[in-house]
């Protein structure tokens, strides 16, 4: 072979001094008769980098008729190298990258190259180049995949991309992790194929979120990422670099705790197990319920009759996929967080080809699309149990979900809950489905995740239906039929009670109902205290039909119309008309009791379609509440509008949420004036309507001397004013266990909230706190004249009120303000209250 034709070798690195020293190295090994080996690295100065025209003269120094390969160290000289093959158009031999490890690569090519091999066996070797010393270090299953690698066709092995990256987050690459690395295939040309060097499962796509998640690859597994084509190695790096990083999840063991779930780990914080047999979860709603566990994923049966034709079929499942996808998106837009992630990975199974797939096979081979479906579906959730890792093989769950809403969509079902007797055990609850939950035939609800100041819980409340909240996986697992005990107001969950347990439970629950026909008799009577001050205990609603029920139950009229039910669910907002017919709809119901209509409280997680916000890595700490209104000037006008031409015809309040500065307050205090103006009212506002907001946001606590000239009353959202202070996001089930908003903390924002706004300014607190059996006590005592409560829990607290002496309500908050936490708070109270019950009345019953 004359010295022409061989293969010559272009060496491209960041660093001069490398590159010299390896092809040094590699020419050690031929002594007698190397070949044409060129080197383009570092930059004209001496520095660190690389030049694509470096690179072309190289080429064009060592190319002839055998052909060119190069070789890269780094990343970014990949790129020089690319461009240099452009710059240098076409040279009439060919120019191969190589995707192997450089020290030995180079070596490898020099030997080969000076051997006589051919530019497609020089390739080869070099991209093998690694694996005797993997398998030498124990990657031998590397050393199996290289091995295929070289004996792959060459077009296969050029140009091949590989990384070898440990697992290291602790619950590996289960849906959120999986769903990531699709999204990031899904922005690349490149084929990029994952497999599990340490099981041997795989390869599968990095594009199919089942096939990544059935690779069962754990915690300390290898994982073997090879891509080929454009963008190859930006995105095997990418995905390399994600993995390493634990994919910003908690590195260590599952036992570590904070892993993202589909299913939640309340019970992480919660601690599952608190007695033999006995689960616990939060308390949402009060109440007791037994009976048989159900679950909400009830299927229409599968067809029996004869299936279309093949072409109907698919039409039908392609349609009936389409539609939970396009429902899932909108879902996924509603959500934030963990909750969104988790959409999010639903949303992709509804694309990957390992479900599609063999639905579309199941199909051409004549069964109905649902069969198909669900053949396809039992496939990938056999494959899920089959894993070893127990919180994988959870994912299966996941998978089903999925398939079931398909399922329903194909039989045309609503998907909506049909209530059954018992005790109701879901995933999740949505606030829809609290409306089809009828107290009377589901005793109570149990969720493995979730919240108890989520909408749902406060809508559960409102309807008297005993909720316990992230319970965790472990309620997903309870047998069906079998039956479960249920106390929404501390949180036990008792499956299979013994009769004593129900007896004891039954004699609380009569004397609770003793106590609570107590208070419904006098609950249209005014709450005073015993030395005579008088409490205003209202009603929180969403709509009328919440205030006619306040109204039933006594109340002193609405603390707090939550407004964003109008705006929710629609794609354009509501006009002044339709929204003024809503709120005097709700007011009428109050027979002249005064209505506070809460302005929008959208953002954060209430996004609306039509008002345009921004994506926004934190949207509770975001454009929400009163600075969304403020920034959508049309949309709080309309709102003003409609509020005021209520206020002209009932007793009306107004409140902003989510107020952090006085400038944002004077600015909305100009808005409902402008508003007042557009509707006529020529000299300010109409009489009566009192102006007042909502203090959420520790800010506002701490300046409310500043904000209080502004209004004429303060309500305290203590569901957003906990969650900011302990910085402990309401629907995160990680750290339910931090919000309470009897934490000291947040009693001390109460405090200065009340001592600073001076007496002309009424101070309410609007938040599910003031409901909680203990609270009227420090609430009053602390200075909060209006507690306003879900409806039903109107007569209780004007009972608590009834009990209360404001003095000595005033010494036990002050009290609860010295205690370290709330644990401490409620140790405290529980004392003094039960003592005050047993000597008689001292600050409370
Ligand atoms: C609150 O934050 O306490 C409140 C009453 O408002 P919402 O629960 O609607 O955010
Ligand atoms: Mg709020």
């Amino acid at each position: 072979m004359s010295p022409d034709a061989r293969v010559g070798l272009v060496v491209v690195s960041h660093s001069r001094a490398l590159a010299e020293a390896t092809v040094a190295l590699a020419l050690q090994m031929v002594a007698d008769d190397p070949p044409a080996v060129a080197v383009a690295a570092g930059t004209d100065d001496g520095g660190t980098g690389t030049d694509a025209t470096a690179v072309m003269t190289a080429v064009e120094e060592v190319g002839g008729s055998g052909g060119v390969l190069v070789l890269m160290d780094l990343g970014s000289a990949v790129l020089s190298a690319e461009l240099a093959l452009e710059l240098l158009g076409d040279p009439g031999y060919e120019v191969r990258f190589s995707p192997g490890p450089f020290v030995e690569g180079v070596v490898t090519a020099v030997v080969q190259a000076a051997g006589g091999a051919g530019l497609a066996e020089v390739a080869r070797e070099v991209a093998a180049a690694g694996r005797d010393k993997a398998a030498h270090l124990g990657g031998d299953d590397l050393d199996d995949s290289a091995a295929a690698s070289t004996s792959a066709p060459t077009d296969d092995v050029d140009g091949v991309v590989v990384e070898q990256v440990e697992v290291v987050n602790a619950h590996g690459l289960h849906a959120r992790p999986a769903a990531a690395v699709v999204a990031a295939a899904r922005r690349y040309e490149a084929d990029v194929r994952v497999s599990d060097v340490t099981s041997g499962r795989g390869p599968v796509s990095a594009r199919s979120l089942l096939g990544l998640q059935m690779l069962g690859a754990v915690r300390g597994h290898v994982l073997r990422i090879q891509g080929t084509g454009e963008g190859a190695r930006e995105l095997v790096d990418e995905l390399a670099a994600a993995t390493r990083d634990g994919f910003g999840e908690p590195i260590g063991n599952a036992g570590e705790g904070g892993y993202p779930s589909a299913v939640g780990n309340a019970a992480a914080v919660q601690g599952p197990e608190v007695g033999p047999g006995v689960l616990r979860g939060v308390p949402a709603a009060p109440g007791r319920g037994h009976g048989p566990v159900w679950f909400a994923e009830e299927l229409p049966p599968l067809p029996t009759g004869t299936a279309g034709s093949p072409a109907e079929e698919q039409a039908r499942l392609d349609a009936a996929v389409a539609e939970v996808a396009a429902a899932l998106d909108r879902r996924v837009t509603a959500s934030t967080g963990e909750h969104r992630d988790v959409l999010r990975a639903h949303r992709l199974l509804l694309d990957d080809d390992a479900l599609l797939g063999p639905a579309a096979e199941a199909v051409r081979a004549g069964r109905d699309a649902s069969a198909a479906w669900q053949q396809a579906v039992d496939a990938v959730v056999e494959a899920f149990e089959g894993l070893d890792e127990e919180y994988l093989a959870a994912r299966a769950s996941d998978v089903a979900a999925v398939g079931a809403q398909v399922r329903r969509a194909l039989a045309g079902s609503s998907g909506g809950l049909r209530p059954r007797p018992g005790v109701l055990v879901v995933d999740d609850l949505a606030p829809d489905d609290v409306h089809l939950l009828a107290p009377d035939v589901v005793r109570a609800v149990v969720t493995a995740r979730g919240s108890a100041t989520s909408h749902a819980a406060i809508l559960a409340r409102a309807t008297g239906l005993p909720l316990v909240v992230a319970g965790g996986p472990a309620v997903l697992r309870l047998a069906e039929g079998s039956t479960l005990a249920v106390d929404g107001g501390t949180g036990e969950l008792v499956p299979h009670p013994d009769d004593g347990l129900l007896r004891r439970w039954q004699e609380q629950t009569d004397a609770d109902d003793r106590a609570g026909s107590a208070a419904r008799g006098r609950a249209h009577d005014p709450a005073l205290t015993r030395d005579g001050v008088r409490i205003h205990v209202a009603a929180n609603a969403v709509g009328a039909e919440d205030a006619r029920e306040a109204a039933r139950q006594g109340a002193d009229g609405i603390g707090l119309l939550r407004t964003e039910l109008v705006f929710h669910g629609r794609e354009h907002a509501p006009d002044d008309d339709e929204q003024t017919a809503q709120y005097l709809a709700a007011a009428d119901a109050l027979d002249g009791r005064r209505l506070t209509i809460r302005t929008m409280d959208v953002g954060g997680d209430k996004p609306v379609p039509y008002a345009d916000q921004p994506e926004e890595a934190n949207p509770f700490l975001g454009l929400r509440g009163v600075r969304l209104s403020l920034a959508r000037p049309e949309l709080f006008a309309a709102q003003l509008r409609a509020v005021v031409r209520t206020a002209q015809q009932a007793p009306v309040a107004v409140m902003f949420p989510m107020v952090a500065t006085v400038d944002e307050l004077t600015r909305a205090r100009q808005a409902l004036l402008a508003a007042a103006r557009q509707v006529g009212v020529t000299d300010g506002l109409p009489p009566g309507l009192e102006v007042g907001l909502m203090v959420e946001v520790p800010a506002a606590a701490l300046r409310a001397r500043h904000l209080a000239p502004l209004v004429d009353f303060v309500s305290i959202g203590t569901n957003d004013l906990t969650q900011y202070t302990l910085a402990a996001e309401r629907g995160n089930s990680h750290v339910a266990g931090l919000g309470d908003a009897l934490d000291p903390a947040v009693l001390a924002l109460v405090d200065t909230v009340c001592r600073q706004v001076g007496p002309e300014v009424r101070v309410a607190v609007c938040g599910e706190g003031a409901a909680d059996p203990v609270a009227a006590a420090v609430l009053v005592g602390l200075g909060v004249r209006e507690l306003s409560v879900s409806p039903r829990s109107v007569p209780q607290v004007k009972h608590h009120v009834r009990a209360l002496d404001s003095h000595q309500a005033a010494a036990l908050a002050g009290r609860c303000l010295e205690q370290p936490d709330a644990v401490g708070v409620r140790a405290l109270l529980e004392v003094e209250l039960r003592t005050a019950t047993d000597d008689g009345p001292a600050s409370s019953p």
